[in-house]
């Protein structure tokens, strides 16, 4: 019902189980982006064996269906240490594993098969690429940004990536428009990716929607991430990604001791009205992502400071 009289249907949250798309569209709902695309996004072992496929470079890795066999997986991806991941259903590090050697394999984990089994990439930092492309086929690539996490949380962004080589930009960039492609994106796609230390890099994960990878993009950019997602999806024309400022910080504001946010927000604007804050009004919950705060200028250690020193604040 919800459904019948909307011209396009898109969503923000990535785990709508498919076979509700499938029906949708079969009663000839125009769904973006379509269930043929959004398991990429949802099951990591799909996304590995379908890049594999397609020539993407990936970590190593080998997808187990019992618990038993884990030693070969392991001596397929080159040996221990192992990053462990569920298949689906992870999210924010939570499904994911890093087992140093047979003994650290934890059996409850390995009970909830399938599982990746991949090699422990040793990169020096991780950066994301998001791109928004249309059903027509326009697509464009936002600044490639250094995404730092903790606990397997992100916590901050920084756009674009200090230091990042021209050239891993750019193929950071047609990797992320190439899987696009492949997978027929329809909207905001991120590829959440590992820099090597010679320069390559590696496709560690998908989303499919508006990333918390480009919500810098709100405050940063010429044309934010939300908007291009719904330019996309309705086939307008997209709106250009560059950035309007030469760094942009983005730091997450994660729930802490206080219940209420708001309380901080006359003290955090009061010691620096330059600091942009955006609270979602979700229930806080310890580690759970209730907002963040962006912060753009030229130079990114006071940058980081400034919106650290907000988002700390905020969290209590
Ligand atoms: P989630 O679905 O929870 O986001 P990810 O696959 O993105 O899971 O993993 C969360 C974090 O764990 C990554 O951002 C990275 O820091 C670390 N990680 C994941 N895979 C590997 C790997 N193969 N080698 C080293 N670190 C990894």
């Amino acid at each position: 019902r919800f459904a019948a009289d909307l011209d396009v249907l898109t969503f923000d949250h990535e785990h709508v189980p498919t076979a509700h798309l499938h029906a949708l569209q079969a009663e000839e709902v125009v769904v973006r982006p379509g269930p043929h695309a959004l398991p990429y996004a949802t099951d990591k072992a799909v996304m590995r064996r379908g890049l594999r496929a397609a020539g993407i470079p990936l970590p190593r890795f080998a997808v187990i269906e019992t618990p038993e066999e884990l030693p070969e997986a392991v001596e397929a991806v080159g040996g221990w240490p192992v990053v462990l991941k569920t298949a689906r259903g992870g999210y924010d590090g939570k499904g994911v594993w890093t087992a140093q050697g047979p003994d650290e394999s934890a059996d409850v984990f390995l009970a909830r098969v399938p599982v990746v089994v991949e090699e422990r990439v040793p990169f020096v930092r991780e950066l994301a690429a998001v791109v928004a492309r249309s059903p027509s086929g326009q697509a464009v690539s936002y600044p490639v940004v250094e995404s730092v996490q903790r606990d397997g949380i992100c916590v901050e962004v920084v756009a674009p990536a200090p230091g990042l080589s021209q050239e891993t930009a750019t193929v950071a960039q047609q990797l992320a428009l190439e899987v696009a492609e492949r997978v027929d994106v329809v909207g905001v796609l991120a590829v959440e990716l590992f820099e090597l230390a010679d320069g390559r890099v590696l496709v560690n994960e998908l989303a499919m929607r508006p990333h918390n990878s480009g919500h810098w993009s709100i405050d940063g950019a010429a044309t934010s991430q939300f908007e291009n997602h719904l330019r996309a999806v309705l086939d307008l024309p997209l709106g250009p990604p560059h950035a309007i400022t030469p760094v942009t910080v983005m730091v997450n504001v994660l729930g802490g001791d206080l219940p209420e946010l708001h309380s901080a927000l006359r003290h955090v604007m009061a010691r620096d009205p330059g600091v942009r804050v955006h609270l979602y009004g979700k229930t806080v919950r310890p580690g759970r992502k209730v907002g963040h705060v962006t912060v753009t200028g030229d130079d990114v250690d006071s940058l980081r400071s400034r919106a650290w020193h907000a988002a700390d604040y905020i969290s209590g």
